[in-house]
């Protein structure tokens, strides 16, 4: 049975992320220095005059293109330790999930001997990680509640995070101001993920109460938000921050379904982003999904966002294949959604067809 761990200690609302100074200044360590990862965004950014940053800290600012390699996370551990900063009192990361995610893995690196590929799995990960505050500044994805941080080994073509009560963060600021600047898509793919999530845990054979009380309330926040007229207000952007928190609880607590694993996909042979690929599956899947697609389309359409057609429409057999494996490699989310037979469903002709339609 899961014996699930929330976060211990958040602090909501507009403004929150005044309160950063106190919060480091409480907390206690041999070594008094920080070590901070911020998305590119705010690199000249007048948040960054905001951030009580003392001169023996250090600002890495996080580069978004692509999602974290195992090989950027090894490379941050070896940053800090030849500059004999690898004992922060604590690590704080801003941003989207991108920056979540790599502020969770380096503070677990920094604990445990090895390389990021090594803790790739299940509850590897031996030693606690450095003391580390999350503040998103993009609502969607989860990874500031969940006890994973996805990466990608390149050399293996693995993604899988490090999947630990350790992962998940110590403290999280939570402050809705700071996704006031997000771009309207981006709002729109990322704030997708916990709908999708939800919708596919919900529908999923795997169930239990408390991961469908989690998902059930970032549900019907989400529709508050994507049907009403302007889904960044700020009233909005604060709902918004509250189901992502829930989403990322809800994770923890139950599985996905068909969308995830072909979003995967798309991520691992065509380097497709986790959100935008969510939305383009999404698109494929009216005979899954049938009223969770008219209503994804209803919100899309509300809020003038059009999602992307065709990426896998016209590939070789290769590509194919190659989509093929990466997406039926998920299991457990699949027979979560289609039942033991699912390899008897998802053929490679089907799955071509659903790749081929979005
Ligand atoms: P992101 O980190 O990919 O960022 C998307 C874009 O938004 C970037 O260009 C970034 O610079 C920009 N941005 C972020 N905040 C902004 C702001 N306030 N104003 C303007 N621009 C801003 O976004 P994401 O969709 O939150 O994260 C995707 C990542 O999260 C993927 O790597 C995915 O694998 C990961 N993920 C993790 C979990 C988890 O549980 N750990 C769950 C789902 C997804
Ligand atoms: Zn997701």
């Amino acid at each position: 049975m899961n014996n699930s761990k929330n976060i211990l200690n958040y602090m909501f609302g507009k403004g929150a992320i005044d309160n950063l100074g106190e919060i480091l200044d409480k907390k206690k360590s041999q070594n008094n220095y920080v070590i901070y990862y911020i998305d590119e965004y705010f690199k000249n950014n007048e948040l960054i005059a905001k951030l009580p940053i003392q001169s023996s800290d250090e600002i890495f600012y996080v580069e978004t293109k692509n999602e974290p390699k195992t090989q950027y996370i090894n490379k941050y551990r070896d940053i800090l330790i030849e500059k004999n900063k690898n004992t922060p009192k604590a690590i704080v990361a801003i941003g989207g999930g991108i920056t979540l995610d790599t502020g969770k893995a380096v503070a677990n690196l920094l604990t445990n001997d090895g390389n990021a590929e090594d803790y790739q799995g299940w509850d590897l990960v031996r030693n606690p990680g450095i003391y580390k505050i999350g503040i998103p500044t993009l609502s969607g994805t989860g990874a500031e509640t969940s006890r994973t941080c996805v990466m990608t080994n390149e050399k293996s073509g693995l993604k899988l995070g490090m999947n630990s009560d350790f992962t998940i963060y110590d403290q999280l600021i939570l402050d809705p101001n700071l996704t006031k600047t997000v771009p309207k898509e981006q709002y729109f793919y990322t704030g997708m993920d916990t709908y999708l999530h939800c919708i596919e845990s919900l529908n999923g054979q795997f169930r239990n109460a408390i991961g469908d009380a989690f998902s059930q309330q970032a549900i019907t926040l989400c529709r508050e938000v994507f049907l009403s007229d302007d889904m960044m207000s700020d009233d909005n952007r604060e709902k918004l921050m509250v189901a992502s928190y829930l989403g990322g609880c809800a994770i923890a607590n139950s599985f996905v379904g068909i969308i995830h694993p072909f979003s995967a996909g798309l991520s691992v042979v065509l380097d497709t982003h986790h959100c935008i690929g969510n939305c383009i599956t999404m698109n494929a899947m009216d005979e899954f999904y049938p009223k969770e697609f008219d209503e994804f389309n209803l919100m899309a359409s509300k809020q003038g966002i059009s999602i992307p057609r065709g990426i896998a429409a016209n590939l070789n057999e290769e590509t194919y294949k190659a989509l093929y494996n990466s997406t039926v490699i998920h299991e457990k989310p699949l027979s979560n959604a289609l039942g033991e037979n699912l390899k008897d469903i998802l053929t490679f002709e089907k799955v071509t067809e659903i790749f081929k339609r979005m």
